[in-house]
C-alpha cells in the first residue's frame, strides 16, 4: 500500500506517456518502439537499459510477427521483472536476521542531501524493531550538521551513536565504532560517511582508509557498502553511482524519495546497468517509510 501510494506518480507518468505513445495504433511496430524508447528515456530509465528492453521487444515482435499495441503493457512488465530478476537475485534482507557476521557491518556512501542520514536513521530504527542490538558511526566528520543529525536519529530511534569531534579523522571514528560495537557484542554496526565527491582520487582513498582501519578490528568488514541515491533525480543519479562504483565495491543500493516524483525509473536502469542489487528503497520521511526492496512488488506496483 505504502509501496503503491509511493510509486503513484511514477507509474501515472509511465502510462501516460504510454498511452500516448500508442495512440491510434493497433500494432506496434517502428513507430510505436521508437515511441516506447522516449518514454522509458523520459521515465529515467537510462539510455542503456532502454536500449536492452527495446531490443528485447524488437525481437518478440519479429519472432511473433504481430505485437499488439494493446499487449505492450503487460509485455513491459515482463521484461521489467526480467531485467530486475538478473541484477538483485540474493535473497532478501530479514531484519531480524541480517546475516551470519556478528556484528553485521554496514558502511553507507552517497553525496549530501541524498538522504543518506535520513537512511541510516531509518535503517536503525527496522533492526531494532526487529530485536536487534544496533550501533551507529558519525564518521561524516566533515559536516557538523551530518553528526547532528545522525545523533538525533540515534535518539529517537533508542541506539548509541559513536562520534567525535568536528573535523576529526572519519576512520578513527569508524574504528571507535567497531570497537564499541564489538565490546557490546552488537548485532549492527552503520557507518556513515562523507559524501563528498569533488575529487574521486580523495574519494576513493579516504573510503579505503575507512576500510582499512575497520578491518583491524572487524577482518571481513564492512559487509555491506551501501549507495545512497536520490530517486528523484534522474540522470544525477546515475553519474552518481558511476562514480562510487569506481572509487570503491558498491555491494548494494538504497534509492530514496521515491514518493513524489516520476522518476522511478531509475530503480529498473540503474540497478541493471550497474549490475548491483537494490536492496532499500525510501518512500518518505519518517521513520517507517523505508522498504526492504522486493523486486516482484515493486513490479506488480508499478503496472498495476
Ligand atoms: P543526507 O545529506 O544525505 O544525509 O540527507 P538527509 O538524510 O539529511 O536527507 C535530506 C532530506 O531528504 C531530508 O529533508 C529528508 O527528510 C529527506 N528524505 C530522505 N529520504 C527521503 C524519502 O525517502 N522520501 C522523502 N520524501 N524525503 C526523504
Amino acid at each position: 500500500e505504502t509501496l503503491d501510494k509511493g510509486l503513484e506518480k511514477t507509474k501515472n507518468s509511465v502510462f501516460s506517456k504510454l498511452s500516448r505513445a500508442i495512440a491510434g495504433k493497433s500494432k506496434v511496430d517502428d513507430e510505436v518502439l521508437d515511441n516506447l524508447e522516449e518514454v522509458l528515456v523520459t521515465s529515467d530509465v537510462g539510455i542503456e537499459t532502454t536500449l536492452r528492453i527495446i531490443k528485447r521487444i524488437e525481437e518478440r515482435v519479429s519472432r511473433d510477427k504481430y505485437m499488439g499495441t494493446s499487449e505492450l503493457n503487460a509485455i513491459l512488465k515482463e521484461e521489467v521483472a526480467a531485467l530486475l530478476a538478473q541484477n538483485n537475485t540474493g535473497e532478501m534482507l530479514d531484519f531480524s536476521n541480517p546475516s551470519d557476521k556478528k556484528p553485521y557491518v554496514i558502511m553507507v556512501v552517497g553525496v549530501n542531501g541524498v538522504g543518506k542520514t535520513t537512511t541510516i536513521g531509518k535503517l536503525a530504527y527496522q533492526f531494532k524493531k526487529a530485536g536487534k542490538s544496533v550501533y551507529l558511526g558519525a564518521a561524516d566528520t566533515f559536516r557538523a550538521a551530518a553528526v547532528e543529525q545522525l545523533v538525533i536519529w540515534g535518539e529517537r530511534v533508542g541506539v548509541p551513536v559513536v562520534k567525535q569531534q568536528m573535523g576529526s579523522d572519519p576512520a578513527s571514528v569508524a574504528f571507535d565504532t567497531l570497537s564499541s560495537a564489538k565490546a557490546n557484542d552488537a548485532d549492527v554496526i552503520i557507518i556513515d560517511t562523507a559524501g563528498r565527491l569533488h575529487n574521486k582520487v580523495n574519494l576513493m582513498n579516504e573510503l579505503t582508509k575507512i576500510k582499512n582501519v575497520m578491518q583491524k578490528v572487524i577482518p571481513d568488514a564492512p559487509h555491506e557498502v551501501l549507495l545512497v541515491l536520490d530517486g528523484s533525480t534522474g540522470q544525477n543519479a546515475f553519474e552518481q553511482a558511476r562514480q562510487f562504483t569506481k572509487a570503491t565495491e558498491v555491494t548494494a543500493l538504497a534509492i530514496t524519495k521515491l514518493d513524489g516524483t516520476a522518476k522511478g525509473g531509475v530503480v529498473i536502469g540503474i540497478s541493471d546497468q550497474f549490475k548491483i542489487p537494490v536492496h532499500y528503497i525510501g518512500l518518505g520521511e519518517g521513520m517507517e517509510d523505508l522498504q526492504v526492496f522486493a523486486k516482484d512488488e515493486f513490479v506488480e506496483s508499478l503496472f498495476k
